[in-house]
């Protein structure tokens, strides 16, 4: 069911030179960041003009990687910034996202925009309002499918160190280092592809996980002594941040990145959530092991989505109702949790 057709995407990008937006996911991981940055280098081979958009803040620690100076995040005191880019766009790119939602303040732009839209992604599901998609739900990451797409448009050549250090983060973070269930004797060809290419993996590895904030690292010591709550009988275990402990640990864009799986590594653990409350929102991200099916239980309880292992979400209750709510649909999923 993949619908992996470069063919489709040359169609798009050729012959003549595009003003093209790409545009990510609210709350831009490493995998949304990388892959929309290994597709601007490429495409500014092909002598289009590209710009990046995200529609919030990106993490600290991806500051680094190679072109991130071009990258514009969405201001809502200046909309139109972002608003006129997209509505002039010739084409736009949505990396690492299929479902408007997603682009959150932009989502209404992107639709209404003139310009052909193409998706990129490997979330379950992807709604239908591109022209082109380029799509694989079995994929590691966005980063890994712009390289299949690279190279089939024969442009190898084009992967230099910089290029590559982008896609090898992007796989990097969404296969937390190599190790989901999705990663497939590919992923690992594709990662050696890059090393071909030169790039210092243990740079990367210290600015990604050996960069931490000291106040991060107070955050989560707080929090696993003070915020977490295992519920055994149900395999379960959840950590939650209240708007006082964002304050108090001076929270910042990324910080929490990584917490709700020291909730899951616990013995017997097969379900982990972080509830976060945080500028007077409540998001969740859940993660699982198995054949237990987050992303549908986001969706269902969360207004969410995701990957079967990892997804997330938002509430619009407050922490406490959140908090009873992720309960109650833990209790009402005893049967496949405790399997
Ligand atoms: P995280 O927990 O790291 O924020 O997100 C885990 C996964 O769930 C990512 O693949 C992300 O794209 C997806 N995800 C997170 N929040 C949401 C959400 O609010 N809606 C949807 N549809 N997916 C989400
Ligand atoms: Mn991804």
């Amino acid at each position: 069911m993949p619908i992996q057709d470069p063919i489709a995407i040359q169609q798009e990008i050729e012959p003549a030179a595009k003003q093209i937006v790409i545009i990510t996911h609210t709350r831009p991981d490493g995998d949304a960041i990388g892959a929309s940055l290994g597709l601007a280098t490429f495409l500014r081979h092909k002598s289009h003009t590209v710009k990046i958009i995200t529609p919030s803040a990106h993490p600290a620690f991806l500051n680094w990687l190679p072109g991130m100076e071009s990258v514009c995040c969405y201001n809502p005191n200046k909309p139109t910034e972002a608003l006129e880019v997209i509505s002039q766009a010739d084409l736009i790119f949505c990396v690492d996202f299929g479902c408007l939602q997603r682009a959150e303040q932009l989502g209404d732009a992107i639709k209404k925009a003139s310009a052909r839209k193409i998706i990129i992604d490997h979330h379950q599901e992807i709604e239908d309002f591109a022209d082109t998609v380029f799509w694989n739900p079995q994929a590691t990451s966005s980063a890994e499918l712009v390289y299949e797409l690279i190279i089939a448009l024969g442009g190898d050549q084009y992967i230099d160190t910089e290029l590559a250090e982008c896609l090898y983060t992007g796989i990097l973070t969404d296969t937390l280092c190599f190790t989901t269930p999705n990663t497939t004797p590919r992923s690992h060809v594709i990662a050696a592809e890059l090393l071909k290419k030169d790039i210092d993996i243990a740079k990367i590895n210290t600015f990604i996980y050996g960069s931490h904030s000291l106040s991060r690292l107070k955050l989560l010591g707080f929090v696993l002594s003070k915020r977490l709550t295992v519920m055994k009988a149900h395999k379960t275990a959840y950590i939650v941040i209240k708007a006082a402990d964002a304050k108090y640990f001076n929270l910042q864009t990324g910080d929490t990145e990584g917490i709700v799986n020291y909730a899951l590594s616990l013995k017997g653990i097969v379900l982990a959530a972080l509830i976060k409350e945080k500028d007077g929102k409540i998001s969740l991200s859940l993660r699982s092991t198995g054949d237990i099916p987050v992303n549908i239980w986001a969706k269902e309880y969360f207004n969410g989505g995701g990957h079967k292992n990892a997804a997330g979400g938002v509430s619009h209750l407050s922490l406490e109702e959140t908090v009873r709510n992720f309960e109650d649909l833990v209790k009402a999923k005893h049967s496949i949790l405790s399997q």
